[in-house]
Parts: C-alpha cells; structure tokens; sequence
C-alpha cells in the first residue's frame, strides 16, 4: 500500500512505471494469510517488485518501450517473473525502458521518457531509467533489469542504487524479449548490495528453457553480501585499475569519486594494481556493430503477423506493404537506425568487414580480460564518465550516447559479471556517482563481497 501511495505520489513526475498492477494489494494479502497460517515463506516474500518491461507477465503488459507491442499480452512470464512470484515476491508494475533496450537514457521509450529523482531535468539511465528511478524515488524497494551494454549498471550509476549484471548464463534470459542475445542479462537493481544478491539468489540459476543458461551450482549471493559487509575481505584483495581508462572523457567530479573510493578500500588493506586492457577502447565500436547486428535479426519478428500492431498500408495490401507500415509505424528511430545498422553490417560483401572485424575485436577484450584477471582479484572502474546528463542533451547525437557506455560494455562482450554501486556525488553538480567492479565470469560472488565492504 505505501509503494502505491508513492506512485500515486510522485510517479506523475519520474513517469518510472508504464504499468501499475492492479492486484498487486491482493497478492499481498494472500502471502500475509499464508505468513500468519504459519508456512515458512523466503525471506522476501511480501516484498514489491517493480519489473523491467522487457520481461514478458502474463497479468499486465508488456512492450519492451515499444509501440509495436502496445497492450501486448504475454501467454507466459518470464523465468526471472515466474521465480520471483514463487518466492513470494508481489510484481507491483512494469517499468519503463528505452525501445527495445536501445539507449542510455530511457528517452527513447515510446511512451515518454523517465526523469531522474534527484533533478527531474535529468535523464535517469538507460536503457532500464524505470527500474532504477523506481527504486531511487523509493517507489519499489527492489526492481528487475536487463543489461546489454550497461543498461542495469549505468542506470545505477545516475540514480545511486545498485545494479548487477551477473556472469552471461547466470541468470535466465526466457521471457526476457531479446535485444542481443550474445549480450543479454537480467540482473537486479536494489537500494543496498544485500538486496540484489537476495534478489539475484531467487532469480539465478540454470532454466531449461534458456539454452545458453549455465547448469552450475552457484554460491548464495546474499550470503556472500553479509560476508562482505564485515569489510574484512578487502584485506589483500588486489583491485585492478585500467590504465587506459583513466583520463579525458571522465568528468572531474567522476574521477576524484573514483580515486576516493580506492583510498579507502587502500586504508582497509585492498592492493590497487594499475593494470592494462589495451583493447577496451574499441569496445564501444565493436559493441555497435555486434549489437545492431544481433538486433536487426531478433527484431525480424515483428513483422505485423505474429505480435501486436498492425498497419494498413497506403496502396495494395499485399504482405510486404503491410510489414512496412508496420514497422515504419511502429519503430522509433533509434530502433530503425539500428536495424539498418545491423542489416547493413551483416549483408554479403561487408560481413567480414564488420562483423567478422567486430567479432575479432570481441575476442581480444576478452583476452584483455584473461591478462587482468591473472594479475588481480577485479577490476575498479568508474561505473561511466560522467553524472546524469539533462534530458534533450545528447539525444540528436547518436555517438555522443554511444560513448556514454564506454565503461560497461566490455563486460558484456566478455561475458563476465559487473556491479555498480553508489561512491558518492560529484562534486560539481552534487549527483550521485557509482563504482563499478569487475570480476571473472562465474565470480560474481566476488563482487557481493567487494561491493558490501565498501557499501
Ligand atoms: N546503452 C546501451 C545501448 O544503447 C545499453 C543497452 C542495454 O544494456 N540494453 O545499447
């Protein structure tokens, strides 16, 4: 009821929600009637929920920001949903969320964008801004995001909450509508670190539906937070810094954040160790061929026959106008960019040129990564260059936004695990900052730890 009446409250303003479930009331009461007839229920039972809109419910929309899936109802829910409801967790709404997960800043959401909390001139993060700006404006205490190329951690840094993008197979991607598959994680954004790793516990795991989910035994991630929260564990940990992201394009208020965070893991014991990753600087560049390719082929889908809008064309209708008048009506323009992007990047002649380029690429961050690991515990990184940036500001210049996620990416490309989490406002504008550490893929215990002690 309180995380209505805030909605209610401010949600005019932040427009974090696209959704507001309206049976979320009774689903809470009926985890109350089974608490009080004595079932032991999981600890977070009871406890909202605020999920990305990209996860596909069966009991409210879903549209991943997109006009072409406009009042779309799913048959299933996704495999992250459908845990998170065993559990107990009440789903209190959908969140709002760049097209298809395309951005950086959730101004690219069909239904308008999502204002940052702390200064409604600003953008809140993308692609996930809904879940995140729900979280901070303390609508939701725990919401579900999805991360490509940083759209769980970058929100998390703009908003001061916490954001994790587990190893690439840790957490299932069923019901999750794909952007880029090869990229692709659902991940939990929290208030505290214990949060996201009780949430990330009832969420992870291997599903039988997701082909590229990891069949492993995972460690629990809420325990490894409480281990954390001693400090202890910083003691001897080695944290890697990438030279090469060190220096122009980090905002000054961003950096000494970044430099007061690693002083004071340094005063409880951590090593920092300068280390390098040559290749992480043509991470963006690949990112943006890899991605749009992948894209342009899973968004092949909507094609006016099997999912939600369909536009009668101007002329015959024949099948091939009618699919055009769809899509032209029903993408945005950051999507349309993209699919003409990846459809460019994939056609015969140019395949090896970019694609087969960019895939290279890919190989080198993560031997980049390998190199690293073999020296240090993780990896230290400012979670992105610069605080929340106003709404309008980069939105006519797609490479602006691009470079925006020059941080996040790699770990993506590599599939490893990432977190953000808050280091403080910056000095000049007084917004929230986040760190982001990296570790290697299946260690995503390790970052639970790190981030509770430094929390
Ligand atoms: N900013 C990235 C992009 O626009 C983030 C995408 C994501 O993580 N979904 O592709």
């Amino acid at each position: 009821r309180a995380h209505l009446d805030r909605i209610a409250a401010v949600d005019g303003d932040v427009h974090a929600f696209l959704h507001v479930s309206d049976h979320a009331l009774d689903v809470a009461a009926d985890i109350d009637r089974r608490r009080a007839a004595g079932e032991q229920l999981h600890e977070l039972a009871g406890v909202p929920l605020a999920v990305k809109d990209v996860l596909v419910t069966t009991d409210m929309p879903s549209t991943s920001g997109s006009k072409v899936l406009e009042g779309y109802m799913s048959p299933y829910d996704a495999t992250v949903v459908a845990r998170s409801r065993a559990a107990g967790l009440v789903p209190l709404g959908k969140t709002n969320m760049d097209e298809f997960a395309m951005g950086s800043s959730t101004e690219f959401s069909a239904y308008g964008p999502t204002r940052n909390p702390w200064d409604l001139d600003r953008i809140p993060g993308g692609s996930g801004g809904g879940s995140a700006a729900a979280v901070a404006a303390f609508e939701a205490p725990l919401a579900l995001g999805s991360d490509t190329g940083g759209s769980i951690r970058q929100p998390a840094h703009v908003t001061g909450t916490v954001g994790v993008k587990p190893t690439y197979g840790g957490v299932s991607r069923y019901g999750a509508i794909a952007l880029a598959s090869s990229l692709d994680q659902v991940g939990p954004v929290t208030r505290t670190v214990l949060d996201a790793g009780l949430l990330h516990d009832v969420i992870g795991g291997h599903d039988a539906n997701d082909s590229t989910s990891l069949s492993d035994a995972w460690p629990s991630f809420a325990a490894a937070a409480r281990e954390g929260a001693s400090g202890q564990v910083l003691k001897g940990l080695k944290v890697g810094v990438v030279r090469e992201l060190d220096g122009s394009g980090f905002q000054a208020g961003v950096a000494s954040s970044f430099r007061a965070a690693l002083s004071a893991m340094e005063a409880q014991g951590a090593e920092i160790v300068e280390i390098s990753a040559p290749h992480f600087e043509y991470g963006v560049a690949a990112y943006y061929l890899i991605l749009p390719a992948e894209a342009s082929s899973n968004l092949a889908k909507f094609d006016s026959v099997r999912f939600g809008l369909r536009v009668n064309p101007q002329g015959a209708a024949t099948v091939e106008n009618v699919m055009a008048a769809t899509r032209d009506a029903g993408f945005g323009p950051e999507v349309k960019r993209r699919i003409i992007l990846g459809t460019y990047a994939l056609s015969a002649g140019y395949y090896d040129a970019y694609y087969g380029s960019a895939q290279k690429v890919r190989t080198l961050i993560q031997q980049d990564f390998d190199a690293a690991f073999a020296q240090v515990d993780v990896i230290a990184t400012p979670s992105a260059p610069t605080t929340a940036f106003r709404l309008g500001e980069k939105i006519d210049d797609p490479l602006q936004m691009y470079l925006n996620d020059i941080t996040t990416i790699p770990a993506n490309l590599a599939g490893v695990p990432g977190i953000s989490i808050p280091s403080g406002l910056a000095d000049e504008d007084g917004l929230p900052v986040g760190i982001q550490f990296l570790a290697p893929a299946r260690e995503d215990a390790r970052l639970y730890r790190v981030g509770a002690a430094l929390e």
